[in-house]
């Protein structure tokens, strides 16, 4: 953790899926840019433990809540918790998301269902939470020009369609509406909704290509940039966009793909 502006000073960011990948990249951002981190999980108990203790060993703070963000009565939950240790947040990183992928034809209701609710419902049930939040709190000057910042974790499939992946796209597709439409609602409260679309960036959740150096090769092909991404590429910009630096932007989506969605197959004819 580098960072010496401490743009988010006197801030509390709720990170969900904060136990690994970019989740936990997100969480020791913000608290290196002064943020007090909620880091909410759902299975890795020590993937969550190793996040807090990189936030304090680096002199943050930080408080671990276990919650599946599918499930509206913990999410309640952890809410309540951090009304109880801290009142309220100013950040919500709506990063908690799942793959479970599947040919059409054999898809089962079942993995529809689990990535659908994880991906999509988890975050309106985080977001619809954290709005209450802001909403109770309004504008508090001193820490930042805005009553509350929600950033989706979104992906460059929200626009590339990926065979195979139906549910996944489904939900960030949906995921992308949800919040254009709050950000239009909650615009007049004084309330931010963004998005970030990752590329390929290098975690758990895409191990199997990147650790097979054929299909890796093949990735790599597809980014113009000529490299995977890493989780602390996608947390500096979402530091950044939490910030006051970012006050005017509201209702977009950035994408950091390393130029995945240029459509590279163009690079050599068409
Ligand atoms: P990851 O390493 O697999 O991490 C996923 C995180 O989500 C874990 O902390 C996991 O917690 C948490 N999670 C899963 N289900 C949950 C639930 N029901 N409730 C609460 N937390 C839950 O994946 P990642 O690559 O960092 O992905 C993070 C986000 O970025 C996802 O939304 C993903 O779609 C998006 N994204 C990733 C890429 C990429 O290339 N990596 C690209 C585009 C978009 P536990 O492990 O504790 O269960």
């Amino acid at each position: 953790m580098k960072t010496t502006e401490q743009h988010l000073k006197g801030q509390v960011a709720l990170v969900t899926g904060a136990s690994g990948g970019i989740g936990q990249a997100i969480a020791m951002q913000m608290a290196a840019a002064g943020a007090r981190v909620v880091i909410n999980y759902h299975s890795n108990d020590k993937g969550a433990q190793k996040t807090l203790s990189q936030i304090e060993k680096a002199g943050g703070s930080g408080l671990i809540i276990k919650a599946d963000v599918a499930k509206e009565g913990e999410v309640t939950g952890m809410y309540a918790e951090i009304a109880t240790k801290y009142k309220t947040i100013d950040i919500l990183v709506n990063n908690a998301g799942i793959q479970q992928d599947n040919s059409i034809a054999a898809m089962t209701l079942a993995e529809w269902q689990a990535v659908i609710n994880t991906n999509l419902t988890g975050s309106f049930l985080c977001a619809r939470e954290a709005v209450k939040m802001f909403q109770k709190q309004g504008v508090a000057p001193r820490r930042s020009k805005s009553a509350g910042k929600i950033i989706f974790i979104s992906s460059v499939h929200n626009v590339i369609p990926w065979a195979g992946h139906a549910n996944y796209t489904a939900s960030k597709g949906g995921e992308t509406m949800l919040m254009k439409t709050l950000a239009q609602e909650l615009a007049p409260q004084k309330i931010r909704v963004n998005s970030i679309a990752p590329g390929a960036i290098k975690t758990d959740i895409n191990k199997k290509v990147w650790s097979d150096p054929k299909q890796n090769e093949q990735l790599l092909e597809m980014i113009p940039y000529g490299r995977m991404g890493e989780p602390e590429d996608i947390a500096n910009l979402a530091v950044w966009l939490a910030s006051d630096q970012a006050d005017y932007i509201t209702g977009t989506t950035i994408y950091a793909d390393g130029g995945m969605t240029l459509y590279a197959s163009f690079m050599h004819g068409g």
